[in-house]
Protein backbone atom coordinates (compact mmCIF):
# COMPACT_ATOMS: atom_id res chain seq x y z
CA UNK A 1 0.00 0.00 0.00
CA UNK A 2 1.24 3.51 -1.04
CA UNK A 3 -0.42 6.10 0.90
CA UNK A 4 0.86 9.85 -0.30
CA UNK A 5 -0.60 12.89 1.59
CA UNK A 6 -0.84 16.16 -0.94
CA UNK A 7 -3.42 18.27 -2.44
CA UNK A 8 -5.38 17.38 -5.14
CA UNK A 9 -7.06 19.02 -8.19
CA UNK A 10 -9.93 16.69 -9.46
CA UNK A 11 -11.96 16.67 -12.86
CA UNK A 12 -15.28 16.92 -12.54
CA UNK A 13 -16.96 18.61 -15.71
CA UNK A 14 -15.48 21.19 -17.72
CA UNK A 15 -17.13 23.44 -15.20
CA UNK A 16 -16.12 22.17 -11.96
CA UNK A 17 -12.81 21.03 -10.58
CA UNK A 18 -12.55 19.65 -7.29
CA UNK A 19 -9.88 20.96 -4.41
CA UNK A 20 -8.95 18.76 -1.99
CA UNK A 21 -6.08 20.58 0.19
CA UNK A 22 -3.96 18.41 2.54
CA UNK A 23 -5.56 14.56 1.74
CA UNK A 24 -3.78 10.92 1.63
CA UNK A 25 -3.79 9.19 -1.24
CA UNK A 26 -4.38 5.39 -0.86
CA UNK A 27 -2.86 3.00 -3.86
CA UNK A 28 -3.17 -0.62 -3.62
CA UNK A 29 -3.04 -3.16 -6.33
CA UNK A 30 -2.59 -0.41 -9.22
CA UNK A 31 -5.42 1.69 -8.35
CA UNK A 32 -6.55 4.10 -6.13
CA UNK A 33 -7.87 2.21 -2.50
CA UNK A 34 -9.25 5.75 -1.29
CA UNK A 35 -9.03 9.73 -0.94
CA UNK A 36 -9.20 10.91 2.96
CA UNK A 37 -8.64 13.95 4.59
CA UNK A 38 -5.81 14.12 6.41
CA UNK A 39 -7.68 14.86 9.46
CA UNK A 40 -9.31 12.27 9.16
CA UNK A 41 -6.55 9.76 8.34
CA UNK A 42 -4.81 7.31 10.23
CA UNK A 43 -1.22 5.53 9.37
CA UNK A 44 1.63 5.70 7.63
CA UNK A 45 2.47 8.39 5.12
CA UNK A 46 4.84 9.96 2.33
CA UNK A 47 5.49 13.51 2.52
CA UNK A 48 4.44 15.33 -0.45
CA UNK A 49 2.69 18.30 1.21
CA UNK A 50 4.33 20.64 -1.02
CA UNK A 51 3.03 19.01 -4.54
CA UNK A 52 -0.42 18.78 -6.22
CA UNK A 53 -1.62 16.01 -7.50
CA UNK A 54 -3.48 15.48 -10.65
CA UNK A 55 -5.12 12.77 -12.90
CA UNK A 56 -2.07 11.56 -15.58
CA UNK A 57 -2.63 14.02 -18.54
CA UNK A 58 -4.15 12.38 -21.75
CA UNK A 59 -2.96 13.63 -25.04
CA UNK A 60 -5.70 12.89 -27.82
CA UNK A 61 -3.50 13.24 -31.09
CA UNK A 62 -0.18 13.22 -31.41
CA UNK A 63 2.16 11.78 -34.02
CA UNK A 64 4.97 9.50 -32.92
CA UNK A 65 7.07 9.70 -36.34
CA UNK A 66 7.25 13.49 -36.19
CA UNK A 67 8.52 13.54 -32.92
CA UNK A 68 12.07 14.60 -34.46
CA UNK A 69 11.13 17.68 -36.48
CA UNK A 70 9.19 19.78 -33.96
CA UNK A 71 9.86 23.31 -34.90
CA UNK A 72 11.00 22.95 -38.19
CA UNK A 73 8.71 25.71 -39.72
CA UNK A 74 6.60 25.67 -43.07
CA UNK A 75 3.46 27.85 -42.45
CA UNK A 76 0.65 25.97 -43.87
CA UNK A 77 0.50 22.22 -43.81
CA UNK A 78 0.14 20.96 -47.55
CA UNK A 79 3.96 22.13 -47.72
CA UNK A 80 4.41 21.38 -44.25
CA UNK A 81 3.26 17.78 -45.48
CA UNK A 82 5.52 17.72 -48.20
CA UNK A 83 8.92 19.34 -47.15
CA UNK A 84 9.04 18.39 -43.54
CA UNK A 85 6.33 15.24 -42.69
CA UNK A 86 6.56 12.88 -45.34
CA UNK A 87 10.83 12.67 -45.75
CA UNK A 88 10.63 12.39 -41.62
CA UNK A 89 8.47 9.58 -41.62
CA UNK A 90 10.38 7.80 -44.44
CA UNK A 91 13.17 7.36 -41.92
CA UNK A 92 10.89 5.08 -40.16
CA UNK A 93 11.33 2.62 -42.27
CA UNK A 94 14.39 1.52 -40.98
CA UNK A 95 13.78 -0.10 -38.04
CA UNK A 96 16.92 0.82 -35.48
CA UNK A 97 15.64 4.46 -36.60
CA UNK A 98 11.89 3.74 -35.57
CA UNK A 99 13.25 2.25 -32.35
CA UNK A 100 15.27 5.15 -31.03
CA UNK A 101 12.44 6.77 -31.98
CA UNK A 102 9.62 5.31 -30.24
CA UNK A 103 11.91 5.14 -27.24
CA UNK A 104 12.79 8.71 -27.26
CA UNK A 105 9.37 9.47 -27.39
CA UNK A 106 7.84 7.65 -24.97
CA UNK A 107 9.77 8.49 -22.24
CA UNK A 108 9.45 12.44 -23.45
CA UNK A 109 5.83 11.68 -23.09
CA UNK A 110 6.40 10.63 -19.69
CA UNK A 111 8.55 13.43 -18.04
CA UNK A 112 5.69 15.60 -19.96
CA UNK A 113 3.27 14.18 -17.29
CA UNK A 114 0.96 12.44 -20.05
CA UNK A 115 -0.08 8.84 -19.26
CA UNK A 116 -1.98 7.57 -22.11
CA UNK A 117 -1.87 8.79 -26.05
CA UNK A 118 -3.56 8.51 -28.85
CA UNK A 119 -0.35 7.83 -31.52
CA UNK A 120 -0.13 7.73 -35.35
CA UNK A 121 2.85 5.92 -36.57
CA UNK A 122 4.33 5.69 -39.93
CA UNK A 123 3.15 4.25 -42.58
CA UNK A 124 4.91 1.03 -42.41
CA UNK A 125 3.38 -2.05 -40.60
CA UNK A 126 7.34 -3.05 -39.04
CA UNK A 127 7.61 0.83 -37.46
CA UNK A 128 3.95 0.30 -35.98
CA UNK A 129 4.81 -2.91 -34.88
CA UNK A 130 7.97 -1.60 -32.95
CA UNK A 131 5.85 1.38 -31.57
CA UNK A 132 3.87 -0.98 -29.38
CA UNK A 133 6.75 -3.24 -28.80
CA UNK A 134 8.65 -0.42 -27.09
CA UNK A 135 5.68 0.84 -25.47
CA UNK A 136 5.05 -2.60 -23.82
CA UNK A 137 8.53 -2.75 -22.57
CA UNK A 138 7.90 1.09 -21.24
CA UNK A 139 4.88 0.23 -19.84
CA UNK A 140 3.40 2.93 -21.63
CA UNK A 141 -0.24 3.05 -21.87
CA UNK A 142 -1.46 4.08 -25.60
CA UNK A 143 -3.78 3.68 -28.69
CA UNK A 144 -1.66 3.24 -31.89
CA UNK A 145 -2.54 3.36 -35.34
CA UNK A 146 -0.70 2.88 -38.25
CA UNK A 147 -0.49 5.82 -40.87
CA UNK A 148 -2.50 4.40 -43.95
CA UNK A 149 -2.26 6.33 -47.43
CA UNK A 150 -3.16 4.67 -50.53
CA UNK A 151 -3.35 7.54 -53.25
CA UNK A 152 -1.19 11.09 -53.28
CA UNK A 153 1.05 10.40 -51.02
CA UNK A 154 5.16 10.11 -51.97
CA UNK A 155 5.90 6.32 -53.76
CA UNK A 156 8.29 5.88 -50.61
CA UNK A 157 5.32 5.82 -48.29
CA UNK A 158 2.41 4.84 -50.60
CA UNK A 159 0.62 1.58 -49.06
CA UNK A 160 -1.82 -0.42 -51.55
CA UNK A 161 -5.10 -0.62 -50.39
CA UNK A 162 -4.28 -4.29 -49.50
CA UNK A 163 -1.55 -4.10 -47.50
CA UNK A 164 -3.30 -0.79 -45.43
CA UNK A 165 -6.12 -2.93 -44.40
CA UNK A 166 -4.52 -6.36 -43.88
CA UNK A 167 -1.92 -5.01 -41.61
CA UNK A 168 -4.18 -3.23 -39.90
CA UNK A 169 -6.33 -5.41 -39.39
CA UNK A 170 -2.99 -8.01 -37.91
CA UNK A 171 -2.28 -4.97 -35.75
CA UNK A 172 -5.60 -4.73 -34.03
CA UNK A 173 -5.73 -7.99 -33.27
CA UNK A 174 -2.14 -8.56 -32.34
CA UNK A 175 -2.30 -5.78 -29.61
CA UNK A 176 -5.10 -5.98 -27.42
CA UNK A 177 -4.29 -5.68 -23.69
CA UNK A 178 -4.86 -3.32 -21.47
CA UNK A 179 -2.46 -1.35 -21.73
CA UNK A 180 -2.45 -1.09 -25.16
CA UNK A 181 -4.39 -0.82 -28.07
CA UNK A 182 -4.89 -0.24 -31.90
CA UNK A 183 -6.48 2.42 -33.76
CA UNK A 184 -7.71 2.49 -36.96
CA UNK A 185 -5.55 5.71 -38.87
CA UNK A 186 -6.56 6.59 -42.05
CA UNK A 187 -4.46 10.31 -42.52
CA UNK A 188 -6.93 12.02 -44.25
CA UNK A 189 -9.47 12.06 -47.14
CA UNK A 190 -6.95 12.92 -49.49
CA UNK A 191 -4.16 10.00 -49.34
CA UNK A 192 -7.15 7.69 -48.56
CA UNK A 193 -9.34 6.18 -51.42
CA UNK A 194 -12.81 5.58 -51.26
CA UNK A 195 -12.48 1.94 -50.92
CA UNK A 196 -9.56 2.15 -48.16
CA UNK A 197 -12.16 4.16 -46.03
CA UNK A 198 -15.03 2.40 -46.83
CA UNK A 199 -13.21 -0.92 -45.60
CA UNK A 200 -11.89 0.37 -42.69
CA UNK A 201 -15.34 2.11 -41.43
CA UNK A 202 -16.79 -1.35 -42.23
CA UNK A 203 -14.50 -3.30 -39.86
CA UNK A 204 -14.12 -1.35 -37.26
CA UNK A 205 -17.91 -0.90 -36.90
CA UNK A 206 -18.52 -4.52 -36.76
CA UNK A 207 -15.29 -5.24 -34.24
CA UNK A 208 -16.47 -1.50 -32.12
CA UNK A 209 -13.02 -0.36 -32.96
CA UNK A 210 -11.90 2.93 -32.64
CA UNK A 211 -10.59 5.57 -36.15
CA UNK A 212 -8.97 8.63 -36.17
CA UNK A 213 -8.06 10.89 -38.97
CA UNK A 214 -8.01 14.42 -39.77
CA UNK A 215 -10.89 17.15 -40.84
CA UNK A 216 -10.82 20.03 -42.02
CA UNK A 217 -7.69 21.97 -40.99
CA UNK A 218 -6.66 23.86 -43.66
CA UNK A 219 -8.65 25.92 -46.55
CA UNK A 220 -6.49 24.03 -49.27
CA UNK A 221 -7.04 20.87 -48.14
CA UNK A 222 -10.66 21.59 -48.16
CA UNK A 223 -11.05 22.31 -51.56
CA UNK A 224 -8.47 19.36 -52.47
CA UNK A 225 -11.30 16.83 -50.97
CA UNK A 226 -13.96 18.58 -52.85
CA UNK A 227 -11.86 18.19 -56.12
CA UNK A 228 -11.36 14.51 -55.18
CA UNK A 229 -14.47 13.41 -53.88
CA UNK A 230 -16.75 16.05 -55.05
CA UNK A 231 -19.23 15.50 -52.36
CA UNK A 232 -20.83 18.55 -50.26
CA UNK A 233 -18.50 18.94 -47.42
CA UNK A 234 -15.58 17.22 -46.17
CA UNK A 235 -17.27 15.86 -43.24
CA UNK A 236 -19.68 14.06 -45.65
CA UNK A 237 -17.25 12.12 -47.22
CA UNK A 238 -16.59 10.53 -43.99
CA UNK A 239 -19.89 10.29 -43.34
CA UNK A 240 -21.32 8.47 -46.76
CA UNK A 241 -18.03 6.26 -46.37
CA UNK A 242 -19.11 5.28 -42.82
CA UNK A 243 -16.17 6.91 -40.86
CA UNK A 244 -17.82 8.54 -38.65
CA UNK A 245 -19.26 6.99 -35.40
CA UNK A 246 -18.91 7.01 -31.41
CA UNK A 247 -15.60 5.67 -31.78
CA UNK A 248 -14.03 7.94 -34.00
CA UNK A 249 -11.97 11.09 -33.63
CA UNK A 250 -11.13 13.73 -35.77
CA UNK A 251 -8.35 15.90 -35.76
CA UNK A 252 -8.44 20.00 -35.84
CA UNK A 253 -12.15 20.08 -37.73
CA UNK A 254 -11.65 24.05 -37.75
CA UNK A 255 -13.74 24.67 -40.77
CA UNK A 256 -17.00 23.49 -40.92
CA UNK A 257 -20.77 24.36 -41.76
CA UNK A 258 -23.99 23.99 -39.78
CA UNK A 259 -24.48 21.28 -41.72
CA UNK A 260 -21.16 19.66 -40.91
CA UNK A 261 -21.43 19.94 -36.91
CA UNK A 262 -25.22 18.45 -37.43
CA UNK A 263 -23.27 15.40 -39.41
CA UNK A 264 -21.15 15.29 -36.22
CA UNK A 265 -23.38 15.54 -33.36
CA UNK A 266 -25.75 12.88 -34.66
CA UNK A 267 -22.93 10.45 -35.33
CA UNK A 268 -21.62 10.90 -32.00
CA UNK A 269 -17.88 11.83 -33.37
CA UNK A 270 -15.47 13.48 -31.09
CA UNK A 271 -12.94 15.76 -32.07
CA UNK A 272 -9.11 16.25 -31.32
CA UNK A 273 -8.79 19.93 -31.00
CA UNK A 274 -4.86 20.65 -31.47
CA UNK A 275 -4.73 24.87 -30.88
CA UNK A 276 -0.86 25.08 -31.08
CA UNK A 277 -0.60 22.97 -34.04
CA UNK A 278 -3.53 25.72 -35.58
CA UNK A 279 -1.34 28.51 -35.24
CA UNK A 280 1.85 26.99 -36.13
CA UNK A 281 0.71 26.20 -39.36
CA UNK A 282 -2.20 29.18 -39.61
CA UNK A 283 -4.80 26.96 -40.10
CA UNK A 284 -7.27 28.75 -38.43
CA UNK A 285 -8.93 29.27 -35.18
CA UNK A 286 -11.28 26.52 -33.71
CA UNK A 287 -14.40 27.50 -33.36
CA UNK A 288 -14.96 26.21 -30.04
CA UNK A 289 -18.00 28.41 -28.87
CA UNK A 290 -20.37 27.09 -31.80
CA UNK A 291 -18.76 23.12 -31.20
CA UNK A 292 -19.66 23.15 -27.70
CA UNK A 293 -23.18 25.06 -28.27
CA UNK A 294 -23.58 22.18 -30.88
CA UNK A 295 -22.93 19.42 -28.00
CA UNK A 296 -20.47 17.73 -29.84
CA UNK A 297 -17.60 16.57 -27.22
CA UNK A 298 -14.32 17.25 -27.96
CA UNK A 299 -10.47 16.87 -26.57
CA UNK A 300 -7.30 18.05 -26.56
CA UNK A 301 -4.31 16.80 -28.07
CA UNK A 302 -0.39 18.15 -28.95
CA UNK A 303 -0.31 17.58 -32.70
CA UNK A 304 3.41 17.05 -32.22
CA UNK A 305 5.24 17.44 -34.77
CA UNK A 306 3.04 20.58 -35.67
CA UNK A 307 2.60 21.06 -32.12
CA UNK A 308 5.34 22.42 -30.96
CA UNK A 309 5.23 20.57 -27.15
CA UNK A 310 4.41 17.14 -25.50
CA UNK A 311 3.34 19.57 -22.72
CA UNK A 312 -0.73 18.88 -22.23
CA UNK A 313 -0.80 21.70 -19.69
CA UNK A 314 0.54 23.90 -22.29
CA UNK A 315 -1.64 23.02 -24.91
CA UNK A 316 -4.21 23.28 -22.23
CA UNK A 317 -2.85 26.90 -22.19
CA UNK A 318 -2.87 27.44 -26.03
CA UNK A 319 -6.61 26.23 -26.10
CA UNK A 320 -7.45 29.67 -23.96
CA UNK A 321 -5.27 32.22 -25.66
CA UNK A 322 -5.99 30.99 -29.15
CA UNK A 323 -9.67 31.62 -28.85
CA UNK A 324 -9.76 35.65 -29.28
CA UNK A 325 -12.93 36.35 -27.42
CA UNK A 326 -14.36 32.68 -26.01
CA UNK A 327 -12.28 32.81 -22.21
CA UNK A 328 -11.96 29.32 -21.71
CA UNK A 329 -11.46 28.58 -17.63
CA UNK A 330 -8.98 26.87 -15.73
CA UNK A 331 -11.52 24.05 -14.95
CA UNK A 332 -12.28 23.49 -18.56
CA UNK A 333 -8.28 24.14 -19.46
CA UNK A 334 -7.82 20.74 -16.54
CA UNK A 335 -11.01 18.84 -17.90
CA UNK A 336 -9.75 18.90 -21.82
CA UNK A 337 -6.37 17.31 -20.91
CA UNK A 338 -7.61 14.33 -18.15
CA UNK A 339 -11.14 13.44 -17.61
CA UNK A 340 -12.97 14.91 -20.99
CA UNK A 341 -10.36 13.03 -23.49
CA UNK A 342 -10.96 9.52 -20.96
CA UNK A 343 -14.47 10.19 -21.62
CA UNK A 344 -13.55 10.47 -25.81
CA UNK A 345 -11.59 7.01 -25.23
CA UNK A 346 -14.83 5.43 -23.30
CA UNK A 347 -11.78 5.28 -20.67
CA UNK A 348 -13.59 7.26 -17.95
CA UNK A 349 -14.31 4.12 -15.59
CA UNK A 350 -10.41 3.40 -15.09
CA UNK A 351 -8.46 7.00 -16.12
CA UNK A 352 -9.40 10.50 -16.20
CA UNK A 353 -9.84 11.57 -12.63
CA UNK A 354 -7.79 10.77 -9.05
CA UNK A 355 -10.98 8.41 -7.82
CA UNK A 356 -11.19 5.27 -5.65
CA UNK A 357 -11.35 2.18 -7.91
CA UNK A 358 -9.32 4.03 -10.66
CA UNK A 359 -6.27 3.02 -12.19
CA UNK A 360 -3.65 4.68 -10.16
CA UNK A 361 -2.66 6.82 -13.19
CA UNK A 362 -1.19 10.08 -11.11
CA UNK A 363 1.59 12.90 -11.40
CA UNK A 364 2.92 15.13 -8.83
CA UNK A 365 4.08 18.71 -9.53
CA UNK A 366 5.82 20.94 -7.20
CA UNK A 367 5.18 24.85 -7.59
CA UNK A 368 7.84 27.09 -7.30
CA UNK A 369 9.63 28.16 -3.54
CA UNK A 370 7.66 30.18 -1.92
CA UNK A 371 4.53 29.16 -3.49
CA UNK A 372 0.93 28.55 -1.40
CA UNK A 373 -1.06 25.82 -2.76
CA UNK A 374 -4.58 27.33 -2.30
CA UNK A 375 -8.01 26.81 -4.38
CA UNK A 376 -6.56 29.22 -7.15
CA UNK A 377 -3.54 27.11 -7.46
CA UNK A 378 -5.07 25.79 -10.39
CA UNK A 379 -4.90 28.79 -12.19
CA UNK A 380 -1.86 29.32 -12.07
CA UNK A 381 -0.78 25.81 -13.13
CA UNK A 382 -3.16 26.08 -15.91
CA UNK A 383 -1.56 29.43 -17.47
CA UNK A 384 2.04 28.76 -15.72
CA UNK A 385 2.52 25.46 -15.58
CA UNK A 386 5.92 25.49 -16.88
CA UNK A 387 7.13 26.90 -13.12
CA UNK A 388 5.94 23.90 -12.06
CA UNK A 389 8.55 20.88 -11.34
CA UNK A 390 6.98 17.40 -12.58
CA UNK A 391 8.06 15.46 -9.35
CA UNK A 392 6.52 11.97 -9.52
CA UNK A 393 4.34 10.16 -12.23
CA UNK A 394 3.05 6.76 -11.18
CA UNK A 395 1.09 4.23 -14.13
CA UNK A 396 -1.09 2.01 -12.53
CA UNK A 397 0.38 2.66 -9.25
CA UNK A 398 3.82 1.87 -10.00
CA UNK A 399 6.12 5.17 -9.76
CA UNK A 400 8.03 5.81 -13.15
CA UNK A 401 11.94 7.11 -13.03
CA UNK A 402 11.90 10.18 -14.62
CA UNK A 403 15.64 9.91 -15.51
CA UNK A 404 15.39 7.45 -17.74
ZN1 LIG B 1 -2.20 15.40 -36.82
Amino acid sequence: MINIRTNVFNPISPTQADFLPDHVISIEHGKIASITSFAEYQGSWEDCRNSIALPGLIDLHVHLSQYRIRGLYYPALLPWLEHSVFPEEERSRDSDYARKLSRDFYLALLKNGTTFSVIYTAPFREAADIAFEVAQELGIRAKIGMTLMDMNAPQPLLQSTDYALKHSIDLFEKWQNPFLGYIFTPRFAPTCSECLMREVAKYARQHEAFVQTHLSENPDEIAWVKEIFGKESYTAVYKDFGLLGPRTILGHAIHLSDAELALLKDSSSAIAHCPDSNFYLKSGEYPLPRISAAGIPFGLGSDVGAGTSLNMLYHAKLMNFRQSKYPVLPAEMLYRITLGNARILHLEHSIGSLDGGKDADMILLTPPRGFEIKEQSLSQLCFSGEDFTLSRLYLQGRRINLEQ
